[in-house]
């Protein structure tokens, strides 16, 4: 059975969803302000919402390479501040190997209104994609569910946008 071409746009559309739930968890994990693990959790539930969409119309593996729109190398490397050690593991170490720092030394430090700058800048790409893949969609369903996820990153940005203006209106 031959899938219609369409369906490679929702196979691509669900691959960013993944690649947003992989970023925001990571980062979510390795950020040191609770409020910053908020702001990134959030962005992954919100992606997490996207994938429950597409993942039941858009079974394997995309044919045509969906893009990077999450800058995963910023997070890829985990470095201890203290001596400047290196690893790429996914969990922080509990100390480090190298000088023995305890685990906040590999932590991230991102201010809440950046977090949300990363989240409005991504789902902005990301959206703009989505638009783009879901041109030539002519299936009714694949257009409901690429209205759908469209729907949820308008809200995630509109969410990030507003969170980011209350922030410069206080006295941080
Ligand atoms: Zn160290």
């Amino acid at each position: 059975m031959t899938p219609p071409p369409q369906s490679d746009a929702l196979r691509q559309a669900a691959q960013v969803g993944r690649d947003g739930i992989a970023f925001f968890r990571r980062a979510n994990r390795l950020a040191s302000d609770p409020r910053v693990k908020f702001i990134f959790g959030r962005a992954a539930e919100e992606y997490e919402g996207v994938l429950k969409v597409l993942g039941p119309l858009a079974k394997g593996k995309a044919k045509g390479k969906a893009p990077t729109l999450f800058p995963f190398e910023d997070y890829e490397k985990l470095e201890c501040y203290v001596c400047g050690y290196e690893t790429e593991t996914d969990e922080i170490p509990e100390v480090c190997p190298s000088c023995g720092a305890a685990r906040y030394a590999f932590e991230k430090e991102v201010s809440q209104d950046r977090a949300w700058d990363l989240v409005a800048r991504t789902t902005k790409d990301v959206l703009a994609f989505t638009k783009k893949a879901g041109a030539g969609v002519k299936d009714a369903k694949a257009k409901e569910a690429l209205a759908k996820v469209a729907g949820i990153h308008k809200g995630l940005l509109g969410e990030a946008q507003e969170e980011r203006a209350r922030l410069e209106g206080g006295t941080s």
